[in-house]
């Protein structure tokens, strides 16, 4: 974008919710001092194996490792450590003793290729892993220097630990030196995040302390709060389903549930069998799912067994969730993905009304900028800006802004924004402009200010929940023999929401066999990036006039075109 945007005062919506100050400290100092409060609660615990440890333990445990890490491994402040693991609950304790000791953090998910991991271990300039014994031997083939260190952590009793490796519990379990105490700033950077964001490949995205900090304060407001403090009497309990590899997951559920000292129950994978006896055995009050895109969804129980994130349509679908099951469950939230407002009033039905359904809309570049209110009806809509926040629909294409029921491209602007993408001020530069955000996606608000998210303009897809980047994907396939070119974009499909479709030439005198490509592809990409949209043959490419590809375009020409296989 080269234009400048108007700042056209009547057309920028403030939130209607009242102003919060947000404190000016470090996460990690903040949740320490909150874990003395109820130091023998539960703070996190496994919903298959049983770990557990407790608020105490989650403390003393960061700041061993907190110092430990630093000393052994020799990291400095402002280094980058990788975590690639599934939902366990020492993530908790992972992320808290990198953020005390001024390290950053970046998190991979471990359904990911070799491929996909060393590119984000090479882009993000990772000094250091941490992972499981299980995943420890493809991990230690994807670091990029053979000396890189990747610290193990032991989640079966049966796990044998490899030869070699650092052990996650020596550092755990080293006393820290108390008088030693690291000062860290609200300024500093927390958290790498990868997203592909409006185009290109997935770019690392810089939040400080004070991003979050701001973000778990702007959500803490009584009209959209989830979670209720600790008491003596009463614990949130918040399973932890959606994969803390994902901010959401971190934002959301991690860091937010620690905060009001509630006790995260860890799934390391999902499965119908571990959510039902999760509900039997720790009678969740709140939950954080995403959507799915159909009614069908889910009528084959087993399509989900490898889905990390729990669609909110199982719970609708499913008849093994009932009222008696669902009886502790006060709230729901869901986000990353649409859901309709059909799908809202059955999912509340389906609970007696009795459950309070919330939508959430963000980005990783913006964390959560909408909320719907606890008092609101269900309309499909996203809600209201969250406090602090300002929003505002411009027309796409150009820089005219918009009044209400217009739709045109969201830009946002408020101080849990991202504080750019690592090493690519270039690709900063034309996202945040001005201070306003662009989010890539074409939205509107009604008349009481509310928004509704129409359509995404940006490349990115959304396979179940997980990003997947077109230009990833294109790399990938032109680098397969018998293809010149190629375009990638999603179609609707009815259980995953989208999937992507390659569109492709090829080289002169030669015949494409798909089936090897597909091949080709199971080998390089994760199972969610599949091209399950199929692959097209095509003589040319649709260009626009600067060479680029014309994805949205595309997608909205095969928009009705929803793939069931
Ligand atoms: P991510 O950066 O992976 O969180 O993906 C952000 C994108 O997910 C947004 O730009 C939207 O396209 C989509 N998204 C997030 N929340 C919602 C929602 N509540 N409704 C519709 N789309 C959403």
């Amino acid at each position: 974008i080269s234009h400048r945007l108007h700042s056209n005062q009547s057309y920028v919506i403030p939130s209607p919710l009242q102003r919060v100050h947000i404190p000016d400290a470090a996460l990690p100092d903040i949740i320490f001092e909150k874990c003395g409060k109820f130091p023998e609660k539960i703070a996190m615990e496994c919903a298959i194996t049983g770990r557990k440890y407790t608020y105490e333990d989650v403390r003393n445990k960061a700041i061993n490792f907190s110092q430990a890490i630093t000393k052994k491994l020799k990291l400095r402040k402002g280094d980058v450590v990788t975590l690639i693991l599934p939902n366990i609950p020492e993530f908790g304790i992972c992320i808290l003793g990198l953020l005390k000791a001024s390290l950053i953090v970046t998190t991979i998910n471990p359904l990911n290729t070799l491929d996909e991991m060393r590119r984000q271990l090479v882009d993000s300039g990772s000094k250091a892993i941490i992972t499981t014994c299980s995943l420890h031997l493809v991990v230690k083939s994807s670091a990029p220097l053979p000396n890189m260190p990747i610290l193990t952590i032991k989640t079966e009793k049966t796990d044998s630990t490899p030869e070699n490796v650092i052990n996650f519990q020596d550092f755990v379990d080293t006393p820290a030196d108390r008088n030693m105490n690291m000062y860290l700033t609200s300024s500093e950077i927390a958290v790498m995040a990868y997203s592909s964001g409006t185009t290109g490949l997935p770019k690392g995205v810089l939040h400080s302390h004070r991003n979050l900090v701001t973000h778990m304060t702007q959500t803490n407001v009584e009209e959209i709060k989830i979670l209720e403090p600790t008491t003596d009497k009463h614990q949130d309990v918040v399973p932890a389903i959606i994969p803390f590899t994902h901010l959401y997951g971190i934002n959301a559920v991690l860091i937010s549930s620690l905060l009001h000292m509630s006790k995260i129950v860890t799934v390391p994978k999902f499965n119908p069998d571990v959510f039902l006896n999760l509900f039997k055995e720790h009678k969740p009050t709140a939950l954080h799912v995403v959507p799915a895109s159909s009614k069908r969804y889910l009528s084959v129980l087993y399509v989900i067994i490898f889905i990390f994130y729990i669609p909110v349509l199982f719970m609708i679908n499913n008849k093994m969730v009932d009222h008696n099951l669902l009886q502790s469950l006060r709230i729901v939230t869901v986000g990353s993905a649409p859901l309709s407002s059909l799908n809202e009033e059955k999912f509340v039905r389906k609970t007696g009304n009795k459950i309070c359904l919330m939508q959430g809309y963000g980005t990783t570049e913006s964390n959560f900028v909408t909320f719907t209110r606890k008092s609101d009806d269900p309309t499909g809509s996203v809600g209201v800006p969250v406090p602090n926040t300002e929003m505002k629909v411009v027309a796409v294409g150009s820089d005219t802004e918009l009044d209400h029921m217009q739709e045109g491209e969201l830009f946002v602007k408020g101080p849990q924004i991202m504080q750019g993408y690592h090493k690519r001020s270039d690709e900063t530069a034309k996202t945040i402009i001005d201070g306003w955000l662009k989010t890539g996606d074409l939205v509107y608000y009604d008349k009481n200010k509310k928004f509704y998210i129409v359509d995404r303009l940006k490349d990115m897809i959304k396979v179940k929940g997980y990003q997947v980047a077109p230009a990833e994907l294109e790399d990938v396939i032109c680098s397969y023999a018998d293809i010149l070119d190629a375009v990638v974009i999603g179609v609707p499909h009815d259980t995953y929401g989208e999937v992507p479709r390659a569109y492709v030439t090829v080289k002169p005198g030669t015949k494409l066999d798909v089936h090897k490509l597909e091949q080709f592809m199971v080998n390089k990409v994760s199972n969610y990036k599949y091209l399950k949209g199929g692959v097209v043959v095509v003589k040319d490419l649709p260009r626009n006039a600067l060479g680029k590809y014309v994805r949205h375009q595309l997608r909205l020409k095969y928009m009705d075109a929803s793939v069931t296989k």
